[in-house]
């Protein structure tokens, strides 16, 4: 369990994923950033009292390619850029945003779904797993990919800490460069993974149709090969693997990080201590 507020956690970056920000069908970053660009400017005549709330609505509704995903999650139009550098996402309508009103009334969901809803990475992820990916992420866009795909960054940490013999310590991380530049390569695949399955709408392991969603399985059986130890990764990484030689450069990829990782580790550690 994590006692870091991981939706707004610092001045560089946070998150807004359970506001339904990843899940329109247009969801790379340029996309959202035009979307959030669009409604920081119109959100600014209702600060200035030239529009109401239900007329921003109403034209962020019919001006914005609504299409989702998956259709029961609802994405809220009030999701956006709440500081003036444009580096932070969250809600409009929060009363840190407006200066003291709490608008979320307003919302879809409601004040009270909006202030209570706290998501599983809240109670999954280790507080050190936590403060590494705050460490090494400065971006919205991937820190809320990241931030809430407990397999991925909960595998990884894994998989190092039972190479390393102990729990990966913010604090070495911290003081050795190199640690945090193979953590932001790894944490870096959610957004440039070559394998990424395409042919069908996905969220890390779960791919959609229509109202209905499952968890994918690879098939490695097809591939000649076994359950690899990496399988909640390349499931996290939402992969498909056309031939074995597919898998084979995945698995030097996702090896090479988790290697370079572990080596590095064991001599900033030494360094450390
Ligand atoms: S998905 Fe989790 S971390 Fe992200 S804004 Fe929602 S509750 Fe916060
Ligand atoms: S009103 Fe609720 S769902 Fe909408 S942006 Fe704010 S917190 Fe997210």
């Amino acid at each position: 369990m994590v006692d870091i507020h991981l939706c707004q956690p610092d001045s560089t970056k946070s998150c807004a994923a359970c506001c339904g920000i990843y899940n329109y069908v247009e969801n790379t970053k340029p996309a959202l950033l035009k979307r959030f660009e669009y409604r920081d400017a119109l959100f600014s005549k209702v600060k200035a009292g030239e529009l109401s709330l239900d007329g921003y609505r109403d034209i962020v509704r019919h001006r914005e390619d609504g299409r989702r995903i998956f259709k029961t999650i609802y994405s809220c139009e009030f999701a956006g850029f709440v500081d003036g550098e444009k580096k932070r996402v969250g809600c409009m309508l929060h009363p840190m945003v407006t200066g003291g009103c709490d608008l979320r009334v307003h919302s879809f969901y409601g004040r009270e779904i909006c202030d209570g809803h706290f998501c599983p990475s809240y109670q999954k992820l280790a507080s050190n797993e936590a403060s590494i990916v705050l460490l090494c992420i400065d971006d919205w866009y991937l820190y809320g990919s990241v931030v809430t795909d407990i397999d991925f960054v909960k595998t990884f940490f894994t998989i190092v800490q039972n190479s390393v013999g102990e729990e990966i310590s913010p604090a070495v991380v911290k003081s050795a460069p190199r640690l945090a530049e193979t953590l932001k390569s790894y944490f870096s695949l959610k957004v440039a993974w070559p394998f990424r399955d395409t042919a069908k709408p996905r969220f890390g392991k779960y791919y959609f149709v229509g109202e209905e969603y499952d968890i994918d399985r690879i098939d490695y059986r097809r591939l000649g090969a076994r359950v690899p130890a990496y399988d909640p990764i390349y499931l996290s990484l939402s992969s498909f693997f056309r031939t074995k030689d597919d898998l084979d450069r995945a698995h030097t990829k996702i090896d090479t990080l988790i290697k370079g990782f572990c080596d590095e580790y064991g001599k900033a550690r030494n360094g450390h201590h």
